[in-house]
Formats: structure tokens, sequence, C-alpha cells
């Protein structure tokens, strides 16, 4: 692999910089690594009304599609422990990381508050998931 987790990860940490997060606090920043070799960020992204705000994992995603990036094979989210554990994508952010990069997606969760991350794909983090065959990029 061209880029490494660390890497990825140096890019997810910059990005949550950028993060706008008034009312949680809860800065967090990702990067997507596509079968192209190019490298894709985001940064959460929150709203006065609730449902519109954007995980920072989505936003990676979606400016990977928007640049016709080819299929994502790694998402590196940089996030503040949750009750003392490793955050991991949400639901949602796993459902369009299954759709765009399938099972075997790696996802790569870092923590903004201690060395050392996790890795594990998609199918690990939401077995079951609903996905459809066929459409990956
Ligand atoms: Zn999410």
């Amino acid at each position: 692999m061209a880029m490494d987790y660390e890497e990825l990860i140096v890019a997810a940490t910059q990005a949550r910089e950028n993060a706008y997060a008034p009312y949680s606090q809860f800065r967090t920043g990702a990067a997507v690594l596509s079968s192209d070799g190019s490298v894709h960020v985001g940064a959460l992204v929150e709203n006065l009304v609730f449902g519109a705000a954007m995980c920072a994992e989505r936003v990676a995603l979606f400016s990977a599609v928007s640049a016709g990036a080819d299929r994502p094979e790694v998402i590196a989210l940089v996030a503040p422990e949750t009750a003392g554990e490793r955050t991991f994508p949400c639901g949602s952010c796993l459902q369009v990381a299954i759709e765009l990069g399938g099972p075997e997606m790696k996802i790569v969760a870092a923590s903004a508050d201690s060395p050392g991350f996790d890795i594990s794909t998609v199918e690990e983090l939401a077995p079951g998931i609903p996905r459809r065959k066929g459409l990956l990029r």
C-alpha cells in the first residue's frame, strides 16, 4: 500500500482541526484512501438543526465520490474517546461505507486522546448490514 495507516491518520487529524462542533465539542476528522491512491478528507460539521449535521466519515466518503475517485479501500477516523473507549463510525457511516467500499473496506479508528489505532472492516463492525451486490464502484 502506497500510503500507510499512520499517514492516513495524520490526514484525518489535520481535517479534524477544521471540524465545526460548537454544540458537542466532539471534534472528529476522517480520511479516505481510494484504490487509485487518492486521499479525501472530511470533518464533522454540526448544525443547530441536529439532523442537518454530517459525520466526518461521510463527508470524506462523499468527497471521494465527488472527486471521481475509485473505490474507497480504507477510512481513518480520528475522534475523542467515547466513555473511555475508542470511537468507531456510526451505523449510517458504515452503511455508506459498505455501499461504496464493500464489506472488506478497512476502518482505522484512532483516538485523539491516546496513541495507537484499531483496524477492522465494515463487515466486522456491522455484520449483516444491508448491502447490494454489483454496486461497488
Ligand atoms: Zn457517522
